[in-house]
């Protein structure tokens, strides 16, 4: 049985979805998703269910952690619907509630672990080493400070926690 919330909007709307009810339902997104080529997601289905309220249904569903950020869509859309910031916004209220697509939690994790969203293991040193570059890159990494102070904003925004 689906249950719309109809605060569900205006929760996508205060994370900066505002314009979803702007979507008419043409499919132009869907056509022209490289994600929707791959996988069963469907960009316009995800608009609609936004738009009806479906809460629980779209937070449970892995399709709002297949859009790479393309834009394509955004691109395309007749409506102008910010559709990324549609799809972003609901996987901040999805977070929010614990929940989060196991490859973006261990992309999430690498931010607090090195700095950045690229795992430096020991295989990567070796293969920046091989291609003549510093086995650390010249990020934060690299730099004792930078490093320090950006764990103080992970720790400050809660980011840190929020991944765990
Ligand atoms: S292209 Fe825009 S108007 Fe058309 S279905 Fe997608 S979001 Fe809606
Ligand atoms: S931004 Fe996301 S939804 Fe839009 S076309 Fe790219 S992958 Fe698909």
């Amino acid at each position: 049985m689906v249950t719309p919330n109809p605060d569900f909007y205006n929760e996508i709307a205060a994370n900066g979805g505002a314009d979803v009810k702007m979507c008419f339902q043409c499919g132009t997104c869907t056509a022209g998703c490289p994600s929707g080529k791959e996988t069963a997601y469907r960009t316009r289905k995800v608009m609609r269910m936004a738009q009806l309220g479906l809460k629980d249904e779209l937070l449970n569903t892995d399709d709002i952690w297949q859009c790479t950020t393309c834009y394509t869509c955004e691109e395309r859309c007749p409506r102008g619907v910010p559709i990324v910031d549609t799809i972003l916004a609901i996987r901040n209220i999805a977070i929010q509630q614990g929940k989060m697509y196991d490859a973006h939690k261990k992309t999430a994790n690498n931010l607090v672990k090195y700095g950045h969203t690229v795992d430096l293991n020991d295989k990567v040193k070796a293969m920046r080493a091989s291609l003549g570059l510093p086995e650390v890159p010249p990020t934060v990494l690299a730099n004792e400070k930078a490093s320090a102070d950006f764990a103080k904003i992970l720790a400050k925004t809660g980011f840190d926690k929020l991944v765990e």
